[in-house]
């Protein structure tokens, strides 16, 4: 799963990045792990908490990294 996760991030574009999460964009439409379709962000859950501000409704599908931490891929 650990190589699974540093492989999957390497194909992404970093976008933002906070105390709390750390925000990659889907340039590329590699498909989700969760279900397979492109996902558009995802969404790694660095801090103990965050609010997770999304403009508008999106489907999420929610994995972890070998760390535990949140992963939320986001679908448009
Ligand atoms: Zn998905």
């Amino acid at each position: 799963m650990d190589e699974d996760y540093d492989e999957l991030v390497s194909y992404l574009t970093p976008r933002e990045e906070t105390e709390s999460m750390k925000r990659y964009q889907n340039t590329t439409s590699i498909p989700c792990p969760v279900c397979d379709e492109p996902f558009a962000d995802l969404v790694i859950v660095t801090g103990q908490s965050t609010s997770l501000e999304l403009s508008e409704p999106l489907d999420i599908c929610v994995s972890r990294t070998s760390e535990q931490k949140p992963m939320l891929f986001t679908h448009q």
